[in-house]
């Protein structure tokens, strides 16, 4: 029986008992922290941002997210939809460079538990790296410590590539680590 490929079901994890005590939502919360690499924020754009999955399918697993707060993709201006959209294909050229994987999936929970999501209030693009061959990563990285090792390079690595896309600010070009890649997504 060939196995149902379903990453998206793999959702928000808590990374420590703090973030369990953050108040709200973390797709608004994290992005209004400035801890941007603390928070695996890895490059934001006028309205939407770029994080890092806490516990990834593959290496470069990553949600590109609306900052508006809203469970249904209608509610969003025409500003915001085509801002997520325009940083989604950034996202995946950032994901080509530093990566070099063989395809890319993209997936999103709608409608509620039966979807399967953990947060399903405020919506959010699963893109996920995959490579010939590839089977779940998850056994893999089953270990805090590996997890986080893999997650401090994959920031690394997606970092160096937002900050070399043409699309990345001028302000990007001392390429903070500590601090996400802006674009400049309007052109
Ligand atoms: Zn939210």
């Amino acid at each position: 029986m060939e196995q149902v490929f379903a990453p998206w079901r793999i959702e928000w994890v808590e990374r420590d008992p703090e973030e369990k005590n953050v108040e709200g939502c973390p797709f608004c919360v994290l992005p209004e922290r400035d801890e941007d690499r603390e928070s695996r924020i890895v490059a934001r754009s006028e309205h939407s941002f770029v994080i890092l999955n806490n516990y990834p399918y593959s290496p470069g697993h990553v949600m590109v997210i609306p900052r508006q707060h809203t469970g249904e993709w209608g509610t969003l201006s025409d500003a915001e939809l085509l801002d997520h959209a325009r940083l989604k294909i950034a996202t995946i050229d950032a994901l080509d460079a530093a990566l070099g994987p063989d395809g890319i999936n993209a997936g999103e929970n709608l409608g509620g538990d039966a979807a399967g999501g953990s947060i399903d209030d405020h919506v959010h693009t699963h893109l996920v790296p995959r490579w010939s061959g590839d089977t779940n990563f998850m056994p893999v990285i089953g270990e805090t410590q590996v997890i986080v090792e893999a997650l401090e390079d994959t920031y690394d690595r997606l970092h160096e590539a937002f900050a070399g896309l043409p699309t990345a600010t001028a302000t990007s070009e001392d390429a903070d680590p500590e601090r996400a890649v802006r674009l400049d997504l309007d052109g």
